[in-house]
């Protein structure tokens, strides 16, 4: 190794390793009490962990399952989403928002997101709703609430159901509430890159609803009550013992990487601001209404736009996404990895462009809207709580570079 790689410092998007390395015996405690204890199926386990997040949000019911994915599929399920519904998806999201919805039969529309908060736009949303639509699913994208008011108002006003995709906004708020917990149901992930990050895959529904959490328990284990009598068309849905004892480890520790999180956003923006071409994300140009602050000029030619955390919500930082304007995302991306610094983008298609969701002629030419800007502008910087003080210098050295 030469002299100029070994002074190199290496900066990963995420670093399990050292996250869990800081708690091993815990983890290997944990896990081997299961092992010892022959019971791996839905066992104390589970049932301590479900009280446990249930009491972290303020919920009356929490419900173990295989993953952030089955949440939301169960979730579907137990409102009673099926062929003919429409369902309201933001167009900018992970796959799996509406890639269960399309899995019951039913149809995924796909609503503009807001280019600020990077959420479901309520005004484009209400422009897609039909006599078909049942349900809309926020998400609180990269660890930030959508503007929860508009949409609940919304689905009052149409009778829709809410399910809140706050797959990367455990520990999140909405003017002070819990997201997850402002829907009729919420869904967590516990995939590893999540902020509570499980040794595997792993996800929670949670609901006050005291319908919608027997319906969810029943789907997750075949539809089955009581022993082999299938009341329902369920499936195998179910988290294990072990993962929940793990996770039940790493919750303990859920506030100190939150904090960590926060820490490394702030630094971000505080560094990343004083540098040429960089402005935060204006305030006003939001769907979030209430919202009154004037916007900046936008910068011309490459520019960075860094992402705004609002004081009503309590930003969780799952992701620092920030936006390359000018073209130059790409560019950034690899500028940065040819300096060993990791960082990726979410998402660079809109789900109503992807083949499995394609309908013939459905997509006129050149109809644009803010998430294919977005999907051509952002790029998520390392902002794992383990990032090191030289790691995240790293990281704001090479943006200078790259802006100068
Ligand atoms: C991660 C994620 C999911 C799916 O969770 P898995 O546990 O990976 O199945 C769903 N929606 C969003 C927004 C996500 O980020």
């Amino acid at each position: 190794m030469s002299t100029l790689e070994q002074v190199r410092i290496e900066v990963p998007l995420i670093d399990v390793n050292a996250q869990n390395d800081a708690i091993l015996e815990e983890l290997e405690h944990a896990a081997s009490a299961v092992i010892r204890s022959g019971r791996y199926i839905l066992g104390t386990e589970v049932a301590a962990l479900e009280k446990e997040i249930a009491e972290l949000v303020g919920v009356k019911h929490a419900i173990g399952v295989s993953s952030g994915t089955d949440a939301l599929l169960v979730a579907l399920m137990a409102i009673g989403i099926g062929p003919g519904d429409e369902v309201i998806c933001p167009d900018f999201t992970f796959f799996a928002t509406a890639g269960c919805v399309a899995r019951l039969g039913a149809t995924p529309v796909f609503a503009d997101v807001c280019p600020v908060c990077f959420n479901l736009d309520a005004e484009k949303a209400a422009a897609k709703i039909s006599s078909r639509t049942k349900a809309i699913i926020p998400v609180h994208l990269f660890g930030q609430s959508a503007d929860m008011a508009s949409i609940q108002s919304l689905a009052e006003e149409h009778d829709l159901k809410v399910i809140e995709d706050a797959a990367q906004a455990l520990g999140a708020e909405y003017r002070g509430k819990p997201c997850g917990t402002i829907g009729d149901i919420g869904t967590y992930s516990f995939f590893p890159t999540k902020n509570l990050g499980g040794l595997g895959d792993g996800g929670m529904l949670v609901t006050d609803d005291d319908d919608l959490a027997h319906e969810a328990r029943l789907l997750r284990n075949h539809g089955m009550e009581p022993k082999y009598q299938y009341q329902r068309l369920g499936g195998n849905f179910r988290l294990d013992e072990i993962q929940a004892a793990l996770l039940r480890v790493k919750l303990r520790h859920l506030r100190d990487y939150e904090t960590r999180r926060a820490a490394n956003a702030s630094y971000y923006h505080e560094a990343l601001s004083m540098l040429p071409g960089v402005s935060i994300a204006s305030e006003a140009d939001c769907c979030c209404p209430l919202i009154t602050e004037k916007a900046g000029d936008a910068a011309e030619g490459v520019g960075l736009v860094l992402p705004v955390a609002y004081a009503h919500n309590k930003h969780v930082w799952n992701q620092f996404t920030l936006r390359v304007t000018g073209g130059g995302r790409d560019r950034l991306k690899t500028f940065l990895a040819e300096r060993r610094i990791a960082s990726e983008i979410y998402y660079p298609v809109p789900l109503r462009r992807q083949p499995c969701f394609e309908e013939p002629g459905a997509i006129t030419a050149g109809e644009a809207e803010n998430a294919d800007v977005l999907a051509n502008e952002v790029l998520s910087l390392p902002v794992y709580p383990e990032l090191a003080d030289d790691q995240r210098e790293a990281v704001v050295e090479a943006i200078r570079s790259f802006l100068l």
